[in-house]
């Protein structure tokens, strides 16, 4: 009989990669999620305020830089971070390796700074994933038809993680953030917002469009095409607190046949 392999897909955001310490400690949350899945990919944004400090350096240099330079040059954010990693978990004794955007078959429309995921061929990253290996994904950027190196806008690391969860057909996707999970309200300004244990997908899609910077909408929008499972928790909680955090799912939803990445229509 065929074991089945659990696979999760761990998404960390640049709040969690202020300095570099804070690679071994999410490094140690990895780790911990190896007692329940088998298969894991991590994706990562750029470390803290990177991908703005790349804007303004490119900023000095030209006041309207070439998009297509402008996504090479952010893309590097992330790469920074893809490697210190799997840097960090090799010094835990776990073998990990990192890959790009492009590495991994992320294929994108050819829209620079604002790129929609066409499609996501991860046949590159499977033999990696069966032996055990941890992945690690940069976030935010993918390739186009056309070879070109791409970058899905701004917040743009929360849909990579959505969409590669839809590709390898884990069971669910991992937000670490700075907050336990949800709030009604942004919970650092009120603090009687209120946190939810479980939300359905459109309901979350509501919160982020009145403004809340928890998921970016687009990823909300892509779990919810696949009836993928999105769970936002803090990276600070304890391994107790595994459990706990935001659940976003929909019963009622049917999962479509083939996976639905994101539609380029009106999108010129
Ligand atoms: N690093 C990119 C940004 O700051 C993408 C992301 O963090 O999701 O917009
Ligand atoms: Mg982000």
């Amino acid at each position: 009989m065929a074991i089945m392999m659990k696979t999760l897909v761990m998404k960390f955001g640049g709040a969690s990669l202020v300095d570099c310490g804070c690679f071994s400690s999410i490094a140690e949350i990895i780790l911990q999620r190896l007692e329940e899945f088998s298969q894991i990919a991590v994706v990562v944004s750029a470390m803290g305020d990177t991908t703005n400090q790349l804007i303004e350096l490119a900023k000095k240099v030209h006041p309207d830089p070439p998009r297509r330079e402008y996504d090479m040059l952010l893309t590097v954010g992330e790469r920074v971070s893809i490697s210190l990693l799997a840097m960090a978990l090799a010094l835990k004794n776990h073998e990990a390796c990192s890959f790009t955007g492009s590495q991994s078959g992320i294929i994108t429309c050819a829209r620079h700074a604002d790129a929609r995921i066409i499609d996501v061929r991860p046949h590159r990253l499977l033999p990696y994933l069966k032996s055990g290996k941890i992945i690690i994904v940069a976030g935010f950027q993918g390739v186009s038809q056309e070879g070109g190196i791409t970058t899905l806008g701004r917040g743009g690391g929360d849909i990579s993680a959505v969409a590669l969860g839809v590709a390898l057909g884990a069971e669910k996707v991992e937000f670490y953030k700075d907050v336990p999970g949800v709030y009604s309200n942004d919970p650092k300004s009120d603090p009687k917002a209120q946190l939810f244990d479980q939300l359905t997908y459109d309901a979350a899609l509501k919160i982020v469009e009145n403004g809340a910077k928890v998921l970016h909408p687009r990823s909300i929008m892509l779990a919810k095409n696949n009836r993928l499972p999105l769970h936002v928790r803090s990276f600070m909680s304890t391994k107790d607190d595994i459990a706990k955090g935001t659940y976003i799912f929909d019963q009622s939803l049917t999962k479509p046949s083939q996976p639905q990445f994101e539609a380029i229509t009106n999108h010129a």
